[in-house]
Order: structure tokens, then sequence, then C-alpha cells
């Protein structure tokens, strides 16, 4: 059976100072039975990367460009994340999307970086509560899911993480019916896509607004097979008993 997933997301949080977390919880899980991802920023992937070496958390990161290299002032390649020690990168998440106005086509331009330079890409989809009450989740899902995720996408260099944009950072998440039906399409598409065996292997996530007190609840809903955490990832008294809930 594929592991289950829990994978912290400190977005634009941590300063060097914020390393102990990671410590912590790699102390705290010695051997635990899902697999550990921390995506901190960029700045500390490398003292992350050297502080989880031999332990069970992986260090990933947020973002990655398209290109492996290039005059792209500012930004950071899939191959330089990996020099510096990341096992996974996040893409396409609702922030990213909406605040740099990245499209399912970029993202999945990414996801083949990130790929091509051996790392998981944990790909996020997700729809807005305007999107909701319209009715269209899962058209939206279903149409961010067949042009973010590129061809060459399999169980091992690929998860998906259900966000709602709505359920992201506000205390409010969806029903576990409404969970299971959104991860239900995301299975039974990927199966279309990459086959029945490759689609039960890959890992989807469900992301947004995940603590300690609603993990167990959501771990339980069908083809959830780990969480996507933010606020909740940043300590690691937070993040343990969601990793324990597993
Ligand atoms: P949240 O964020 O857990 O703080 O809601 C989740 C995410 O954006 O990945």
């Amino acid at each position: 059976m594929t592991r289950k997933l829990v994978a912290g997301n400190w977005k634009m949080h941590g300063t060097k100072a914020d390393l102990s977390q990671i410590a912590a919880l790699a102390t705290a899980h010695p051997a635990p039975r899902i697999d550990i991802l921390i995506c901190p920023p960029a700045t500390l992937l490398a003292q992350a990367a050297g502080l989880a070496a031999d332990s069970a958390v992986m260090i990933g990161a947020q973002d990655c460009h398209a290109a492996a290299s290039g005059a792209h002032t500012g930004d950071i390649s899939a191959p330089m994340l990996a020099d510096a020690g990341a096992g996974a990168v996040i893409l396409g998440h609702s922030e990213r999307r909406e605040h740099h106005h990245e499209n399912n086509e970029l993202v999945a331009e990414k996801a083949r970086a990130a790929h091509a330079a051996g790392l998981i890409a944990v790909i996020c989809l997700g729809e807005t509560l305007a999107q909701r009450e319209a009715a269209q989740t899962l058209e939206v899902i279903a149409a961010q899911l067949h042009a973010s995720v590129p061809d060459g996408s399999t169980a091992t260099n690929t998860v998906i993480a259900y966000e709602p944009v709505w359920a992201i950072g506000t205390g409010l998440t969806p029903t576990d019916a409404q969970i299971a039906e959104v991860h239900g399409l995301i299975r039974s598409l990927l199966a279309e896509r990459l086959g029945g065996a490759a689609a039960t292997a890959l890992r989807l996530l469900y992301g947004g607004s995940v603590k300690p007190a609603n993990a167990a609840g959501i771990f339980a809903i069908a083809d959830v097979d780990g969480a996507l955490v933010g606020g909740a990832s940043l300590k690691a008294e937070d993040f343990s008993p969601i990793i324990m809930t597993l």
C-alpha cells in the first residue's frame, strides 16, 4: 500500500530560528508510518535539508521556474532546488495562481521541470468560493487537473493536493462528502490518464485549514492519502499531532 503523506507549507514564514522546528520533528518521528515533507522558504532550504538529512523528514520547496537556468532575475530553478537538498516542490498553489498569475499550462511546465530535476511535484488544485457556489467545482477541478498535470506524471514523481481556495487559512473546511466527491473525481480522471494502478498509488492530499482537531476526520475520508498543511505546520507541537493521526 502507498504510504500516506503529510506535507507542511510554511509559505513566507520562517527564519533561521525556526529551523529548530524541523529538528524537533525529525527527533519526534524517527520511524514514522507515513512520509513527512516540510516546505520552508527558499532561504532556509539548504540548512533545513542538512538538518533533516538522515531523518524521516523530507524537505521541499514552494515553487520553481520552468526553465533549468537562464536570465530570470529572482527566480529559482528545479535543479537548483534539488542541489539545495529539496526532494519535492509545491506547484500551482492558489496563492501563486492568484498573486503571480500562474495558469494551468505554466504549472504543467513547472511540473515537467521538477520531474526532470528528480523532484516530486506537489500539484495544487482548488475552486474558489464563487465557483463552488455556482456549482462549478467539479468542472473547475477537472480542467485544472487535465491542464496542470503533465504527461510523464507517475505515482512516484507526483502528488495532487486538493485545496479549496475558500478553505485556506480561513478555518472553514468542506464537508466530508464534498472532499470525498472531489477526491473521487480526481482519482477517476487520473485512472483515465495514467491507468488504474498508477491512479490508485498516486497520493491525493487534502489541504485547507487542517489542524490537529480535524485531521483524524479528514484522513478517514475515502481517497484522502494525507494532507497539505499551512498554518498548523509552522510549529512542531501542532504538526506532530497531525502526523500522529495517520
Ligand atoms: P492552511 O493552508 O492549512 O493554513 O489553511 C493550507 C495551504 O495553503 O497549503
